[in-house]
């Protein structure tokens, strides 16, 4: 298949029309996105990324009004923190109704939803019919991709077309909330730190670190895995040949080591903006072919959080193991 990238909303809104998947662009990461009603159209995600039919998706919607259509309650919580951050890269887990094909759910009896905040993709959501299903444009358990080229460079011959809305600004995937026996639980650390959840609705949960879980796929610890191995950890360059490793640090150059083999997140020390060079990052320095990137663990406070989340996932994978 000839993939076509640019900024044609209405094209991508016919593709989305006749079943077929497409990659839009939201603030968190690239989703690869189908009319998440339609099970056809759904299982094609499926097979394009490779993932398995365990992992449920998030149903991405253009208002609240629309996303309630697929959920049995919107209790006050939730309420109260799509108020605060839709559009934006929270993701609340509620239970589902009959609306919602199981297969976007995995047999799940609740859903994933969310309203993200792209112009572009705000703009095709209001004027679909449907909402969308989109999980993260990548091949499962790859780096996700935060601009088109990094969705071209590894699913370019298998969709007809990418909406091209520039760099994400958050650059990382959404926090995702749900409620438990009346405890609110964080199911992934995210665009949305947990500080500025809790300051709305009290002590969360956070249930993240599991090996594998069923819950939430996201979590599996391999995720977000170059094909370099990384580590993780203070950085200490003494026992490698400077020429031969990759670097990852928040915001100071490691001395010795070649500037084109570094990645400094944020020069100016900024959470934020280190975020949105994560992936970026990470995939420049796994093109270089490196024996190993060496990354600095961040702060963990605020975005540091979901950021050291991903590093720790991208260090576990296995040596030398596809992904
Ligand atoms: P991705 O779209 O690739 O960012 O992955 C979506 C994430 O949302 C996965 O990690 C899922 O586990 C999680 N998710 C989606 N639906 C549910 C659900 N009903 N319950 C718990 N987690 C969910
Ligand atoms: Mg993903």
């Amino acid at each position: 298949m000839i993939v076509e990238i640019g900024k044609d909303i209405a094209k991508a809104r016919a593709l989305l029309e006749r079943g077929l998947v497409v990659a839009i662009p939201t603030e968190t990461v690239y989703g690869l996105a189908a009319n998440a009603i339609d099970e056809d159209a759904v299982i094609r995600i499926f097979e394009i990324k490779r993932r398995p039919r365990f992992d449920p998706l998030i149903v991405h919607g253009a208002s609240r009004e629309q996303l309630s259509n697929y959920v049995a309650a919107f209790p006050e919580w939730a309420v109260t923190l799509a108020d605060r951050f839709w559009p934006g890269p929270l993701t609340l887990v509620l239970p589902k109704r009959e609306t919602i094909p199981d297969i976007v759910t995995s047999g799940l009896d609740s859903v994933a939803i969310r309203i993200p905040n792209h112009e572009m993709t705000l703009d095709l959501l209001s004027q679909l019919d449907f909402p969308l299903a989109a999980p993260s444009a990548n091949p499962f358990g790859y780096v996700s991709p935060t601009s088109a080229h990094h969705v071209f460079d590894q699913l370019g011959g298998e969709i007809p077309y990418i909406l091209d809305g520039g760099e994400c600004a958050v650059g990382v995937e959404s926090t995702i909330v749900t409620e438990q026996e009346g405890e609110l639980v964080v199911l992934r650390l995210g665009g949305v730190a947990i500080e500025e959840i809790e300051s709305l609705v009290g002590p969360v949960r956070l249930q993240i670190q599991a090996s594998s879980n069923p819950l939430a796929p996201g979590s599996l610890q391999s995720h977000y895995a170059p094909r370099t191995p990384l580590t993780l950890g203070p950085i200490d360059v003494s026992q490698y040949d400077l020429e031969r490793i990759g670097v990852i640090t928040f915001h100071t150059q490691i001395a010795g080591v070649p500037a084109r083999h570094q990645i400094v997140l944020s020069p100016e020390g900024d959470l934020r903006t280190a975020a949105k060079h994560l992936f970026g990052g990470i995939r420049y320095l796994d093109s270089l072919g490196l024996p190993l990137i060496l990354a600095e663990e961040l702060p963990e406070i605020g975005l540091g959080r979901a950021i050291n989340d991903r590093l720790r996932r991208a260090a576990a994978s296995i040596v030398g193991k596809p992904v």
